[in-house]
């Protein structure tokens, strides 16, 4: 039943681009963002929707009127019935909304049904995959034009709505959508009719994705090829002579991580900027929490410092976490940081000191290591005896800093500040991936990531999946839990942090 609303319903046509995420438009994300429900397409990137407001209604279209028998005047029909009931609509589709995403069709449906609407158009897979693959659709020494083609046609039509002999004329650049079912159809009509059989092609599958893959040949024996390595869709043909600059221009595939599959074990809030540095070196991120954070079972003892910081004469932080619990409880009480007063503030990590200068503060006392025993360093070359220090924590932290501390005579206040918890259980994705043997290396960036591991898989399990995955730990104590669980690490490097880390596992398959 159709709820008419005061408040007037829209949609929002958007393209999602081909398939790497950062390829939506500005215009696209912000339109994402507005929406109230969003129908997103089979080829459009999941990751988009994690710009959607968390109210926001998700529904994937390949389900709209059941998973098998999905048809677009179902599609259309819901898109007006959400837009009728006054809400803000994206329509996330594919690459561009207009080329072969029957844009068209629903758009007729929004005007016939008097929806207001917007498009916003998106790179089409013909654009990105090309890009990705180093073959510029258009060069001035090779070819004037570039047509986009739809492969999808049946093949025992009777007259092809395609005109082949003007296709096959001329040197012009061809790049056929859908057409992995009929390759040998599509090559054997373009050489019929007057296509050089010599001429390259480049089949681009899930092409701007880490699991980019391209198959080259020619127009003789691409379907032979194709075949032969069980090559499939979603994948563009690209036919022409510059197909062979891939040779000098590929650089997406050459980077020194592409295809390797690399498991992020951090928890989700912190997994996000180590898969971007790996997947910015083309690595396939699997990200699989070994932790949850969450706040403490109780704020009493937190609480009860954050009344009181005029007593202390020093803050300490070791991690990002912990500057954000503690930050967040004192909003909540009210504070501000003016709070903090005359405490002087110490910090371990800099990635914690980075997170204490977005509050507006630089940390008084950073050593230079990554470890809690170089601030107990610093502090023994002061000498503190008599001082007081807060140390809002996590539940399981380490003691090394408040006993340290307290051997200096400090007076250390230690409240958790939050709680790292083992997740109930463990991305089916990631260990799909680790049963079938498709992970190249794991990643430990805390003991916890380790041993949360361990507790979730049993230890039998954990070194039987890992047999065969390079392992790098983070650092000296991470790696020590690793060993202590039976598995071996082979790579760690000098500096615990997770860009030190990232360019070691660049360093290792570079070398290799
Ligand atoms: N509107 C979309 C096309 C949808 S038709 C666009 O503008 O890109 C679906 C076809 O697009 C697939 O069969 C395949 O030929 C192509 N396609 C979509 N995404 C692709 C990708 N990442 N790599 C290669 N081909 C892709």
């Amino acid at each position: 039943m159709t709820v008419k609303s005061e408040k007037n319903g829209y949609v929002y046509l958007i393209g999602a681009g081909p398939g790497d995420p950062g390829l939506i438009t500005l215009k696209g994300r912000e339109c994402i963002a507005r929406a109230e429900v969003i129908l997103y397409d089979y080829l459009a990137h999941k990751e988009l929707l994690s710009f959607a407001r968390p109210d926001a209604e998700l529904i994937y279209a390949g389900k709209v009127g059941g998973a098998h028998n999905r048809e677009q005047w179902q599609i259309n029909e819901m898109l007006v019935e959400k837009a009728q009931q006054g809400k803000v609509v994206a329509r996330l589709k594919g690459g561009d909304p207009f080329i072969f995403g029957r844009g068209g069709e629903e758009c007729e449906a929004l005007v016939e049904a008097g929806i207001p609407f917007e498009i916003v158009p998106g790179v089409t897979a013909a654009v990105g995959a090309a890009a990705y693959a180093g073959i510029p659709l258009t060069h001035r020494d090779f070819t004037t034009s570039v047509t986009f083609v739809t492969g999808h046609e049946s093949s025992g039509k009777e007259v092809s709505g395609i005109n082949w002999p003007q296709l096959s004329l001329g040197n012009g650049t061809l790049v056929f959508y859908m057409g992995m079912k009929n390759l040998a159809q599509i090559t054997a009509n373009l050489i019929v009719h007057g296509r050089p059989s010599q001429t390259p092609v480049a089949l681009v599958r899930w092409g701007t994705r880490p699991e980019q893959d391209v198959l080259t040949g020619t127009l003789a024996d691409i379907a032979g090829k194709a075949h032969q390595v069980g090559f499939k869709a979603p994948a563009v043909i690209i036919v022409g002579d510059v197909v062979r600059l891939r040779d000098k221009l590929r650089w997406f595939d050459a980077r020194p991580l592409f295809g390797k599959r690399i498991l992020v074990t951090r928890a989700t809030d912190q997994a996000g900027v180590f898969s971007h540095l790996l997947e910015g070196y083309g690595a396939q991120v699997l990200e699989c929490p070994t932790i949850v954070v969450t706040p403490p079972e109780s704020f009493a003892a937190l609480d009860e410092a954050l009344h009181a910081l005029n007593d202390y004469d020093w803050l300490i932080f070791t991690s990002v976490n912990g500057v954000k619990y503690f930050f967040e409880r004192l909003f909540e009480l009210g504070f501000d940081s003016r709070a903090l007063g005359s405490c002087r503030v110490a910090a371990v990590g800099s990635k914690t000191s980075e997170a204490l200068a977005n509050h507006g503060i630089r940390p008084d006392l950073l050593p230079s290591g990554f470890h809690a025993e170089g601030l107990v360093e610093k502090f023994a070359e002061q000498g503190v005896a008599g001082q007081k220090a807060l140390y809002p924590k996590a539940d399981r932290a380490r003691d090394v800093l408040p006993r340290g501390l307290a051997a200096l005579g400090m007076e250390v206040v230690v409240p958790v500040a939050y709680r790292t918890a083992i997740p109930d259980s463990l991305s089916a994705e990631a260990l799909e991936a680790l049963e079938e043997r498709r992970v190249d290396c794991v990643t430990f960036t805390s003991s916890s990531t380790v041993s949360n591991l361990a507790t979730l898989l049993g230890e039998n399990r954990l070194i039987h999946l890992l047999r065969g995955v390079a392992v790098a730990s983070i650092g000296p104590v991470t790696s020590a839990t690793c060993r202590e669980l039976g598995l071996r690490v082979d790579l760690e490097p000098e500096k615990s942090t997770i860009e030190a880390l990232t360019d070691a596992i660049v360093t290792q398959y570079s070398s290799h």
